[in-house]
């Protein structure tokens, strides 16, 4: 069975009316009910023993007040069962948490390898969590004039006190793909790749350009190819630092592939038996994406479904 696409499935509630309900937020904050993740130098704090499966390391509220100095960046997650309120604090001040303050409650891991060790829906708190705190250690200071910024709004806003500008957190889109053509499905490796895998195609959507343009440009930059018909499927967050990766299906017009050579270095169209060879484990001849990735969904989903004539 394939698993659920990381990083998505959020069980809070984010309740967005509470961020700037300050009472609410100071009370619940202050009382028992307060469940806080540390996050030192954007690694999550860990429950459980090295290996499988962990838990996301949220601790007491007032354990967590004491990490980190007074001006540690703290962020509302959201509400979770039995009115519990969950939070996300930046401990990076903290010399060595591992080894001190924390040493016996857990172990930090980064974001990446953490997911794999997670159920899918508390990777999609760790997703919330290290985005926005990223987001906050890099914009300290106002991009149109320089000055200090101040965190608002429990951490979804911040505001320049200088030229009044307001800056909210960002999600970058970008199109994922998997070009088809009759029978044959298009894959393709980049530099970053481990030898011998192989995966679909992606890149950033750029301004002023729909998902269905951004999806032929890259393809087109990538491979060579001209492609038509663009379907939307499903989407994944992609916390490094804060990308929606939107997940699609396109038809390639024709089938020669001239790869750029520079972002992509060897693209190749695979048939739909083989496809399901791979999946199955039955054919080892190039290794696939995670299966939690939205890429692996993407081939599974065609390797089920397809082919579409
Ligand atoms: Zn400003």
């Amino acid at each position: 069975m394939t698993p659920p696409v990381a990083f998505s499935g959020n069980p809070l509630d984010r309740a967005s009316d509470k961020r700037t309900d300050k009472a609410w937020l100071e009370g619940m904050r202050s009382g028992p009910r307060a469940r806080v993740l540390p996050l030192w130098k954007l690694q999550p704090l860990l429950f459980g023993p090295e290996g499988q499966p962990l838990r996301l390391g949220f601790l007491d509220g007032e354990l967590a007040s004491g990490l980190g100095d007074e001006s540690a960046i703290e962020v509302f997650l959201g509400a979770g069962a039995g009115n519990t309120a969950f939070f996300a604090r930046d401990i990076s001040s903290l010399p060595d948490p591992p080894a001190g303050a924390l040493a016996n409650y857990g172990h930090f891991r980064d974001a990446r390898s953490a997911t794999a060790m997670l159920q899918a829906s508390e990777s999609a708190i760790l997703a919330q969590a290290k985005s926005l705190i990223d987001w906050h250690n890099r914009h300290g200071f106002c991009p149109k004039c320089g000055a200090p910024t101040a965190l608002a709004d429990s951490g979804y806003r911040r505001i320049c006190p200088k030229c009044g500008a307001e800056h909210f957190p960002r999600t970058d889109p970008a199109v994922i793909m998997l070009v088809t053509r009759g029978d044959l499905c298009l894959l393709g490796r980049t530099r970053r790749f481990a030898d011998g895998y192989y995966s679909t195609l992606a890149g950033f959507v750029e301004p002023g350009e729909t998902i269905e343009e951004a999806v032929a440009r890259e393809i087109m930059e990538e491979a060579g190819i001209r492609i038509r018909g663009v379907r939307y499927f499903a989407s994944q967050p992609w916390p490094f630092p804060s990308s929606l990766m939107i997940g699609c299906f396109a038809e390639a017009d024709s089938g020669e592939i001239t790869v750029d050579g520079n972002e992509i270095v060897a693209a190749r169209w695979f048939d739909h038996a083989a496809v399901r060879l791979l999946i199955s484990g039955a054919s080892t001849e190039v290794g696939l994406p995670r299966r939690d990735a939205i890429a692996f969904h993407l081939i599974a989903h065609w390797a089920e479904n397809g082919p579409w004539r």
